[in-house]
């Protein structure tokens, strides 16, 4: 793998606050990443918003400032867990789709490409930059477009699964899975948009729990607990 694009949920980050930022969590997946950039992997990471505010959030304000209010979220938590990768070593760069004075640079593959280069770790903030879409599809998007190897799927879950686990204690969890099977039976991965991208573009993704000692650097193996989304 030389490169690779890490989606981290912003839930993820709260550890079991459900709000915010932990610290400790957020400390425990930058030593991880550290030890893929140490082996000369370039990585590139997209944060959720969901710590803070979704444009589902408000039933009662305009759907695209509600996004925007997400997307900045998203900044927020990237400009957040960028300090920490750079407390734990790494150099660190965060992009946004639109400006955002000084707290970011604008993005563009090219600039990407270029602090790759440079051995840093690149935050994709802001997600698409648009409304009425999502981090899983800025995911997909920035990953077909840095031409990233695979794209890591750190969730609160271990993998992708028939049903609910949650509520189906027989939900049956796939070790492989088509992207194709993904769509047609609606499995819970990355949302629709995302997933036909992916699908379209090929792009693989690996699924897995962020709760398991050390997952993002088993991942990168191929050699991991959970679900391969394959093309
Ligand atoms: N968002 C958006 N456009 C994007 C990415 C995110 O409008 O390209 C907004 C949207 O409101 C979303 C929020 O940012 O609810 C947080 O993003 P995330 O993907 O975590 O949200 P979720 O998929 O959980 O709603």
């Amino acid at each position: 793998m030389k490169r690779v694009l890490l989606k981290l949920s912003g839930e993820a980050l709260s550890g079991d606050k459900g709000f915010g930022f932990d610290e400790a969590t957020c400390m425990m997946v930058a030593k991880q990443v550290k030890k893929l950039v140490d082996d000369g992997v370039q990585v590139g990471v997209v944060i959720g918003g969901g710590n803070f505010w979704r444009g589902r959030s408000s039933e009662n304000i305009d759907r695209t400032k509600a996004d925007q209010i997400g997307m900045l979220a998203t900044v927020m938590n990237c400009i957040y867990v960028s300090e920490i990768f750079r407390a734990a070593g790494m150099r660190t760069s965060v992009l946004t789709p639109f400006e955002c004075g000084n707290c970011s640079k604008l993005y563009s593959k090219d600039r990407a490409n270029k602090y790759f280069e440079r051995g840093m770790v690149v935050f994709f903030a802001g997600g698409t930059g648009h409304p009425y879409f999502s981090t899983d599809t800025a995911t997909v998007l920035r990953a077909v477009e840095i031409e990233a190897d695979v794209i890591l799927l750190a969730k609160s879950i271990d993998g992708v699964y028939d049903s609910d686990p949650a509520k189906n204690p027989d939900a049956k969890r796939y070790d492989k899975v088509s992207i194709q099977e993904v769509i047609d039976k609606k499995l819970q991965v990355v949302d629709m948009t995302a997933s036909v991208i992916a699908m379209e573009q090929q792009m693989p993704m690996y699924v897995f729990s962020l709760n398991e000692e050390d997952s993002i650097v088993k991942a990168i193996s191929g050699k991991f607990n959970g679900t391969v989304v394959c093309v």
